[in-house]
């Protein structure tokens, strides 16, 4: 008899994982999914962080395809076979796309000279698969996983996780209670809304985890005119610098065309991302894209990290810098949730020296891109919290101590739709394996130091 698997969560890893499972015969209905937010039938547009598809994979939609960008997998499992669980994430957004022939790879080849000696360029391929098509996919989706059998639970919490016992209490119409659901396998899948979740259990749990770095930065917008040049070259370009010193700063996550702001709430704070429409009748002509700084070597990355945010706050929302500009609307046509400054001292003050990375960066583009002068904006803060690291086997992504409990996607640092789905089908293959019986998963821990 199959064993019963418990996800919690049903973002990009979740339902990779459970796709996976059930593509090889695996019964549906011994899988079970929690999740917090909605349905796809039942999740609005403004639902970004919780719900069937997770975080980018209903909001946004570019498909990272290079093993540089987002979390470790070619550390767990070397280059090739990281590109081949990628390769398998793609073609599940393709299978359950309307118009698969429309799902496209950008793959720029060439620095251009223009941007040197301000910026290196990380060139890399990007699958796009549209943004406005992610809501359909999600429901196509789902419709094959129910259609296998199986279960999901909608608008509930996962509050605990009994690793002794192999138990999982989630809420009953929204409240705790004694509701609990037995697992042989746990697929820890909370994404980014259940980072406060990750903490909780590293803790409670004594994980030794690996330390992370700092990830904050601004969501910069300008017209899109001012990038073209290198847009034409890169859709998704990635301007980056490094210091010796152990910050770097990178241009993270590029929109455009159809490009929008969105406001991310985590801890009950406000910090900005973007995404991109595919439908011509959301073009803007606009751009917007992450400025990013990695910074290693602060000691508790993630409580410096929510501290800075808290400050970055006014009025229960982000904050809106422009020389010129105004913030600009949502897709719904509504103003991006944020307060407008005419200063930038509070950001000076929260950020500390680390804002003149940042001023630089800006300064520096208007030197690359000489019409963007003072017609551009920032969002502040951007912010990608990531825990310290659990320490996993390599070969399935369970945990050292509990090996009947995997964590993938971004709770375990993945960073992107790519590689969170990627972790996901690489933690369950085992399972799925007649030559290796997961009965007997011994798997191998590596080198992670
Ligand atoms: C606006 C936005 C745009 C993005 N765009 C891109 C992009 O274009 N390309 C890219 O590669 N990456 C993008 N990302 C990042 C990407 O979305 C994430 O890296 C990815 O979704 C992580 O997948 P995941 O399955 O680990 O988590 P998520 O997709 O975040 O899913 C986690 C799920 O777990 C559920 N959950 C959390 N805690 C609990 C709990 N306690 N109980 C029950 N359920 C719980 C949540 O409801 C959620 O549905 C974007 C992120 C955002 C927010």
């Amino acid at each position: 008899m199959a064993k019963k698997i418990v996800i919690v969560g049903a973002g990009v890893a979740g339902v990779n994982a459970a796709t996976k499972l059930v593509d090889n015969g695996y019964p549906g209905q011994d899988i079970t999914i929690v999740d917090m937010g909605n349905d796809p039938y039942n999740r609005k547009p403004e639902e970004v962080m919780t719900g069937f598809l997770g975080a980018g994979g209903w909001s946004d939609g570019k498909l990272t395809y290079h093993t540089a960008i987002g979390g470790q997998l070619s550390k767990y499992v070397g280059e090739k076979k990281a590109m081949a669980l990628m390769d398998e994430v793609i073609n599940n957004f393709k299978r359950f796309h309307p118009k698969p022939e429309e799902v496209q790879c950008s793959n720029p080849v060439e620095e251009p000279e223009f941007i040197k000696p301000y910026f290196g360029l990380r060139l890399f391929p990007v699958w796009h698969v549209g943004t406005d098509y992610l809501h359909e996919i999600g429901k196509n989706w789902y419709d094959y996983l129910v259609s296998k059998g199986v279960n999901f639970i909608w608008n509930e919490r996962v509050f605990r996780v009994d690793f002794e016992s192999n138990l999982v209490n989630l809420t009953v119409n929204g409240k705790k209670g004694e509701c609990a659901l037995e697992y042989d396998q746990l697929i820890f899948a909370v994404g980014k809304s259940g980072i406060d979740f990750v903490q909780e259990i590293q803790d409670e749990y004594q994980l030794e985890t690996e330390p992370k770095s700092v990830q904050i930065g601004v969501r910069f917008e300008a017209p899109q005119k001012h990038f073209q040049d290198l847009i034409d070259i890169s859709y998704d370009f990635k301007l980056y610098r490094k210091f010796d010193n152990g910050v770097s700063l990178r241009s993270f996550c590029t929109n455009n065309n159809a490009a929008y702001v969105a406001v991310e709430e985590t801890y009950g704070n406000h910090s900005y991302n973007g995404h991109a429409k595919k439908d011509p009748k959301y073009r803007n002509d606009m751009t917007n894209f992450g400025i990013l700084m990695e910074i290693n070597g602060i000691k508790n990355p993630f409580e410096w990290s929510r501290k800075v945010v808290n400050e970055l706050q006014f009025a229960g929302t982000g904050l809106y810098y422009s020389p010129s500009r105004k913030p600009s609307s949502t897709s719904e046509g509504e103003k991006v949730s944020s307060i407008q400054i005419d200063t930038l001292d509070i950001v000076r003050h929260g950020m500390g020296e680390y804002w003149n990375y940042i001023e630089d960066f800006i300064e520096d583009m208007k030197k690359v891109f000489p019409t963007l002068k003072d017609d551009w904006g920032v969002y502040v803060p951007e912010v990608k919290y990531l825990s310290p690291e659990p320490l996993v086997y390599h070969s399935d992504l369970a945990l050292i101590d509990y090996p009947d409990v995997h964590f993938v996607g971004d709770a375990l640092s993945a960073r992107g739709i790519t590689v969170s789905g990627a972790q996901g089908i690489l933690a369950v293959e085992k399972l799925v394996k007649q030559e290796c019986p997961w009965d007997n998963i011994q798997g191998d821990i590596i080198d992670w130091r």
